[in-house]
């Protein structure tokens, strides 16, 4: 597999690169991105093989679920079943941000992504490089840190590439990444929210 390295500045994307980072994940590929929280490995979350794929890549038990990436928040709405009043009041507050939340799930989501659970778990990462990304492939993207399991969650695209080159078609370099902690979880499921992992908000 030939993979390719692009290099770009938080403060001036490279929307070509950013198109062809789109195209691949349309196509069922893998491209690694920085976000605000570390390097993501992202996949069409959508699409089972292309979410095979990460597990693979990664060497990650596949009964561990994935994070779906959205753009806006209008995607959200073909991956939930069902939005809670809680759930809006967060996302006010804190998206686009580190903050993950918890809802049951459409049928358009693959239970290869939620590790067989009925509830799918969505994030809108603050990263524009990252949003742009996941706009221009215009489908929400599964992605956990971009390192094999048990190795640490990369901040550097330097570190990606020493770990998973040969395994994924694109690294998209964005420089060092701020927080290089992972998002909070919170579960909005039940009446009352519950954090299920503790992260930067
Ligand atoms: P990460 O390893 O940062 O990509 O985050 C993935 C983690 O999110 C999983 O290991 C779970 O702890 C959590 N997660 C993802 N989907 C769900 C879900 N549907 N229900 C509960 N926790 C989830
Ligand atoms: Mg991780």
């Amino acid at each position: 597999m030939k993979a390719e390295v692009v290099s770009m500045k938080a403060d001036k994307l490279d929307m070509e690169a950013i198109r062809r980072g789109g195209d691949i994940l349309k196509q069922g590929g893998l491209v690694a991105f920085p976000t605000e929280t570390v390097y993501g490995l992202g996949g069409s979350g959508l699409c089972s093989e292309a979410v095979r794929k990460i597990y693979e890549a990664k060497g990650r038990p596949s009964d561990n679920p994935l994070i779906l990436h959205i753009s806006k928040r209008e995607e959200l709405d073909a991956i939930a079943a069902r939005i809670p009043e809680t759930a809006e009041k967060l996302m006010d507050a804190f998206w686009p941000g580190p903050m993950t939340l918890i809802f049951e799930k459409t049928k358009a989501v693959p239970y290869e992504t939620t590790g067989g659970l009925d509830t799918v778990a969505v994030r809108m990462p603050s990263h524009e490089g990252a949003r742009q990304l996941i706009e221009s492939a215009g489908v929400p993207v599964a992605a956990p840190s971009a390192n094999t399991s048990g190795r640490p969650s990369p901040t550097t695209a330097e570190h990606v590439k020493e770990d998973l080159w040969g395994r994924i078609d694109m690294i998209i370099d964005g420089g060092l990444v701020g927080i290089g902690v992972e998002s909070t979880i919170i579960d909005v499921t039940e009446e009352t929210p519950t954090i299920l992992r503790p992260g930067h908000i």
